[in-house]
C-alpha cells in the first residue's frame, strides 16, 4: 500500500532545521515527496508538474506555524491547493434542468456505469428536486441494456420510454422529447450506447444524438478505477461532443482519485457526482475536500 504522505513528509523534515519559515530548499525537498505520492495516486505528469510548481510559488515564504510540523504544513497547503483546482465555482450536484423537459445526455465507454448512474441521477432528481424523468436508453445493439434500463426505472418508480424494435438512436431521441413533452415531464434522459474503446461510429452516432437533442447537460460516465484511461476518455468527447460534467464510478473501490485531479485539469469541466457503489442511492455529490484527502492519502 501507499505510505501515508504526512508520515512521509513528517521524516524529510525530521532532518531539516526548523527556522522561521519554510526556505526555499525544505520546500523543493517536501515537494519531490508529494510529487512522488501525486502520481502513485494517478495524477499525470504534466498536471503534476503545474501542481507543485503552484504550491512551490505558495509555500515558499511562509511562515512556520508552531503548532505543526513544517511537514504537516506542506501537507495543508497542498490539500488546499488539491481543492481549489478540484472546486468547481458552480454547485456541483445541481443539474441545469429549467425549462421542462430539459433532456440530459448520459455518455461514456461500456462498462463504465453509464445505465446504473443514469438511473441513480433519475432516483435523485425524483426525490430531491420533485421531478417527473423520463429516461430512454439508444443502446440498440445491446438489447440486454435497454431492458436493464427498464428493469432499474421499475425499481426507482421511474418511467422508461417503451422499447421499439429496429429504431436507430437518432429516432428514439426524437420519440423521447416528443413523449417527454406531451406527458409533461420535467426531464428526459438519454442513456447513450457504450463501446469498449472511443471509435468513429460511437462518436458520429453521440453527435447526431446531440444535435437532435440539444441537451441541458451532458455527462459523461468513466470509470474512477481507470485512471488515465478515464483522463484521455474524457478529453476525447469533451473535444468532440463537448461535455458539461463529469461522473466518477467505482470510488467505493481502492482509486487513489488522482483521475478526478487529471480531469478537471484538463477538461476544465466540473465533477459532478462520484458513484459509491451498485446500489441506486450510492450517489454522491463531488466533494474536493474528500478527493483531496484520499489523493494525500
Ligand atoms: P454501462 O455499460 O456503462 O451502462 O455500465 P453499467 O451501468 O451497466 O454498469 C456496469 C457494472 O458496474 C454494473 O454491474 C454496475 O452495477 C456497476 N457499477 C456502476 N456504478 C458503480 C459504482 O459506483 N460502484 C460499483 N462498485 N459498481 C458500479
Amino acid at each position: 500500500m501507499f505510505e501515508n504522505l504526512s508520515d512521509r513528509l513528517g521524516s524529510v523534515f525530521d532532518r531539516l532545521t526548523k527556522q522561521g519559515a519554510l526556505s526555499e530548499d525544505d520546500v523543493k525537498t517536501a515537494l519531490r515527496e508529494v510529487r512522488v505520492a501525486l502520481l502513485e495516486a494517478d495524477v499525470s505528469l504534466p498536471v503534476a508538474r503545474d501542481f507543485i510548481k503552484a504550491v512551490q510559488e505558495k509555500a515558499t515564504g511562509q511562515a512556520v506555524t508552531k503548532s505543526i510540523t513544517p511537514g504537516q504544513q506542506v501537507v495543508k497547503i497542498v490539500h488546499d491547493e488539491l481543492k481549489h483546482v478540484l472546486s468547481g465555482d458552480e454547485d456541483p450536484g445541481k443539474l441545469k434542468i429549467d425549462n421542462p423537459p430539459a433532456p440530459i445526455l448520459m455518455v461514456g465507454l461500456q462498462g463504465g456505469g453509464k445505465t446504473t448512474t443514469t438511473a441513480k441521477i433519475a432516483k435523485r432528481l425524483k426525490e430531491r428536486e420533485g421531478k417527473r424523468v423520463l429516461m430512454a436508453s439508444l443502446d440498440v445493439n445491446r438489447p440486454a441494456a435497454m431492458e436493464q434500463l427498464q428493469i432499474l426505472g421499475n425499481q426507482i418508480g421511474v418511467d422508461t420510454l417503451p422499447i421499439v424494435k429496429g429504431e436507430d438512436p437518432v429516432a428514439i431521441a426524437k420519440r423521447a422529447k416528443t413523449q417527454a413533452s406531451l406527458g409533461g415531464y420535467d426531464v428526459y434522459m438519454l442513456d447513450t450506447a457504450g463501446r469498449l474503446s472511443i471509435d468513429e461510429e460511437l462518436m458520429a452516432q453521440v453527435e447526431a444524438v446531440r444535435d437532435v437533442a440539444n441537451p441541458r447537460e451532458t455527462l459523461l460516465v468513466v470509470d474512477g478505477l481507470t485512471g488515465q484511461d478515464a483522463v484521455h476518455t474524457a478529453e476525447n468527447f469533451d473535444e468532440r461532443i463537448g461535455i458539461t460534467g463529469v461522473v466518477l464510478t467505482r470510488m467505493d473501490g481502492d482509486g487513489r482519485g488522482g483521475a478526478a485531479l487529471s480531469m478537471r485539469a484538463v477538461t476544465g469541466k466540473p465533477i459532478r457526482f462520484v458513484g459509491l457503489g451498485e446500489k441506486m442511492d450510492a450517489l454522491e455529490t463531488f466533494e474536493p475536500d474528500r478527493i483531496a484527502g484520499r489523493i494525500l492519502g
